[in-house]
């Protein structure tokens, strides 16, 4: 704020590495040499701060959401990926038994194939989170996890660069869950997701994903039509219920007559009931391992069925509605704890737990009980408290 000459802001940087860091490191395995080289140019990054502070808070409603998650060009990107790198795909599928649309739907949306890798030195990143940001407790456990990457010789540190929260190459791992389940697939005894060939990082997403559960031959879920009258206190990721269940409260599929059986599934309802369907199968279990958002796993699952040659939806939304900014979405959650319908919290995000606070409000005042956070919603509390 006092000045913005070159090393504003820097004070006391390099001493935090060498005091604090370094001992933590070294005690962690990592040799001196690694931390010194690969540490001496590391440096703070006001913008990494700036961008952690200014982080849009996601409220964009799930139409919009989607619209950029399977826009037509990042369709037809996909099916072009997939037709470039076929051979690829293929092995990959053979060795970990995810399909080539769902791997290629998580490189399309994390980088759009590859194009936005992030070009953030990955361990100034770090350490700038780690000195001076929020969480930093976590970010010290990144940089000391991306030490390690360095220091196993699978990339140089100036060459190891990614997002402003130092998520890296095309997949876009952390350097936690690169340790964990980044694969060497095109066998050179390094495992390299940065550089512009993604065969290691192809593999290393779909390692991902099927050491999170991923079934192969099965869809991460489908579109399905709720029947008139449907009881919707039974959606919501929390709740998962066999076919036969969902049978007999008249869910029906979009595509298939009958519902396919594979095994137990959610119903979601990402607008309300005023908007389309979903039913969720294992498989977005594993995809929300990768971001763990319903909007993210169902702009994974949408896209790749469009990449694998799917139709778009059948249902619609309701795009006049307003949806509720952050301030609205906080006055909800405080209008339901006084009602005596806890949502465990007043962040103004829409997490599970208000959710169920909405749901339970809306079945005990006979309302539609969809849990959707609504302009109606908010008036209906409104009304009541007033
Ligand atoms: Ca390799």
């Amino acid at each position: 704020m006092t000045t913005d000459q070159p090393g504003a802001g820097q004070d006391g940087f390099r001493d935090w590495i060498e005091r604090m860091v370094r001992p933590k490191a070294l005690g962690r395995m990592i040799r001196p040499q690694t931390f010194d080289s690969a540490m001496a140019t590391a440096e703070f990054l006001p913008d990494v701060i700036e961008r952690q502070q200014n982080q849009k808070e996601f409220l964009l409603p799930i139409w919009e959401y989607l619209e950029i998650a399977v826009s037509e060009e990042r369709v037809r990107n996909g099916r072009a990926a997939v037709r470039k790198w076929r051979e690829l795909f293929n092995r990959v599928e053979q060795r970990f038994g995810v399909e080539p649309e769902v791997v290629a739907a998580i490189w399309g949306l994390e980088t759009g194939y590859g194009v936005v890798r992030g070009s953030y030195p990955t361990l100034s990143a770090l350490a700038t989170l780690a000195w001076r940001g929020s969480r930093s407790a976590f970010f010290e456990d990144e940089l000391i996890a991306a030490l390690r990457i360095v220091q196993a010789g699978n990339v140089k540190a100036e060459r190891m660069l990614g997002s402003w929260a130092g998520a890296m190459g095309h997949g876009q791992f952390i350097p936690s869950s690169f340790l964990d389940f980044a694969v060497d697939f095109d066998g050179d005894n390094r495992r390299d997701i940065w550089s512009d060939d993604p065969t290691d990082a192809i593999g290393s997403i779909a390692n991902y994903l099927a050491k999170h559960g991923w079934r192969r031959g099965q869809p991460w879920g489908y579109e399905v039509r709720l029947a008139e009258g449907f009881d919707y206190s039974m959606i919501g990721l929390d709740q998962a219920h066999p076919t036969s269940v969902w049978e007999d409260a008249g869910v029906q599929s979009t595509v298939a007559q009958g519902l396919p059986d594979y095994g137990v599934g959610s119903i979601l309802l990402p607008a309300g009931h005023r908007g389309a369907a979903f039913m969720a199968l294992r498989n977005t279990h594993a995809l929300l391992r990768y971001n763990n958002s319903e909007f993210y796993a169902l702009g994974i699952g949408l896209l790749a069925d469009r990449i694998g040659g799917g139709k778009g939806l059948a249902g619609t939304w309701p795009m006049a509605e307003r949806v509720l900014d952050r301030n609205e979405v906080q006055e909800v959650q405080s209008l339901l704890t006084d009602h005596g319908f806890p949502t465990q919290g007043i962040d103004g995000f829409r997490g599970p737990n208000t959710t169920r606070a909405a749901r339970a409000y809306q079945m005990a005042e006979g309302l539609v009980a969809d849990g959707n956070l609504s302009v109606e919603l908010l008036e209906a509390l409104r009304q009541r408290a007033g």
